[in-house]
């Protein structure tokens, strides 16, 4: 699926198996335990006052959740320092930009950014004084000008949420870079496995564990992984916030992880396949998949991406609202609801023109999102026909 990028020579699929895991740690069993945990005894008072104890209380660590960090560090390979698990996604993003983030600061965020980090930066970071510029995700290393003495931190993610445009992480990371700014990066689409965050100038990669890692619409999960620059001050937040994960969804991550790449070579393989179906439909304007040629960003994607995910959007030639209802209602095998990385295939409606403010969106028609799940694409190609034929008649 990808070549290798690790410097014992293990590739990802392989990574992805053999990470985290200690047996011998474990009487031999191939998985860790569950350890439901608060207290943890010490063998005696020098000991206690000391906190000399691997493990010291179960909000800061037991053995199930380090055994995710750890293989979450090494998936993501060389540059990763460490990893934080959190409650959710949003969790993940909101705590990697307040451990960044102080009174005063000035940050950037992609005008395509996932609609919660943009509800979080206009209302809780407003009130604790940090200021928020989004700026056009096509902007490359043109971003330079819209640096300030107290820009802090550039947040990137590529493919934009619902509209998919293509970032130009690299450019981005140098601009920030020379001012002495960090960059965060929300990597759920892609995964480490589709993008390798770090070895393209990403400080502090984010994921919605919910999403890919968990694979079955069961958990809510949230991910931080951080370079040596920005770890020390991501695990002081995570601390001093109080966040941990139970164990039971810890559990369930760990066992979403080992099988992430089958997953999504499934996923990819068959999202492709139907977003190509989409492009010969009359009904479709465009495709939004930056895998096909006729992406605007497939260069970038080619260039820095080793996969694509089952997520994806198109626009219709305009139509009546109801018709595009029908087209959904019709639909046996694809859910409508929100989030997506699971089994199952998904449809959303979105339009993202009421709440962008650096760019314009005029996609020329109606936008639905879809979710590529596991089912067999002939099954799912023949419920989008009958969408179809619904939104005709
Ligand atoms: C779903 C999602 C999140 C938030 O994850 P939750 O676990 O639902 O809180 C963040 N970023 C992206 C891109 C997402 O799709």
């Amino acid at each position: 699926m990808s070549k290798s990028h690790e410097p014992d020579g293990l590739k990802p699929e392989t990574r992805l198996v053999t990470a985290g895991r200690s047996a011998a740690e474990f009487h031999g069993f191939v998985n860790p335990p569950v350890y439901h945990a608060s207290t943890v005894l010490y063998p005696n008072a020098a000991d206690l006052v000391a906190h000399r104890s691997r493990y010291q209380y179960g909000r800061r660590g037991t053995p199930t959740s380090e055994a995710l960090e750890n293989a979450l560090r090494e998936i993501e390979g060389p540059g990763c320092a460490g990893v934080s698990l959190l409650p959710s996604g949003a969790a993940a993003v909101s705590t990697a930009l307040l451990s960044v983030l102080s009174a005063g600061d000035h940050l950037l965020i992609t005008d395509s950014v996932y609609r919660p980090t943009r509800n979080f930066a206009d209302t809780i970071l407003k009130r604790y004084g940090v200021e928020t510029t989004y700026y056009d995700p096509l902007i490359g290393d043109g971003i330079a000008s819209l640096f300030r003495p107290n820009t802090r931190a550039v947040f990137v993610e590529a493919p934009g949420s619902q509209s998919f445009e293509m970032q130009d992480i690299p450019a981005i990371a140098r601009a920030a870079h020379d001012r002495g700014a960090l960059v965060l990066m929300d990597n759920t689409w892609a995964t480490p496995l589709f993008f390798r965050a770090f070895e393209h100038g990403v400080d502090l990669s984010i994921q919605a564990g919910t999403k890919y890692i968990g694979g079955h619409s069961d958990i809510m999960f949230g991910t931080i992984s951080a370079n040596e620059k920005a770890l020390p001050k991501l695990k002081d937040t995570v601390t001093t916030f109080g966040l941990c994960v139970g164990p039971d969804d810890i559990y369930l991550a760990l066992r979403g992880l080992r099988t992430l790449s089958v997953r999504l070579e499934r996923h990819q393989k068959s999202a492709l396949e139907i977003a190509q179906w989409f492009e010969q439909r009359p009904e479709v304007l465009r495709v939004l998949h930056p895998a096909l040629p006729s992406h605007p960003g497939h260069a970038i994607w080619k260039r820095d991406f080793t996969g694509a995910s089952g997520l994806f959007s198109i626009v219709l030639k305009p139509t009546a609202e109801k018709a595009v209802h029908a087209f959904c209602d019709a639909l046996s095998l694809f859910g409508m609801g929100f989030s997506w990385g699971g089994y199952e295939s998904l449809v959303i409606l979105f339009d993202c023109a009421g709440y962008r403010t650096a760019t314009k969106w005029a996609p020329g028609g109606p936008c639905l999102r879809f979710h590529i799940g596991l089912e067999d694409t002939g099954d799912l190609i023949a419920d989008l026909e009958r969408g179809f034929a619904a939104m005709k008649a």
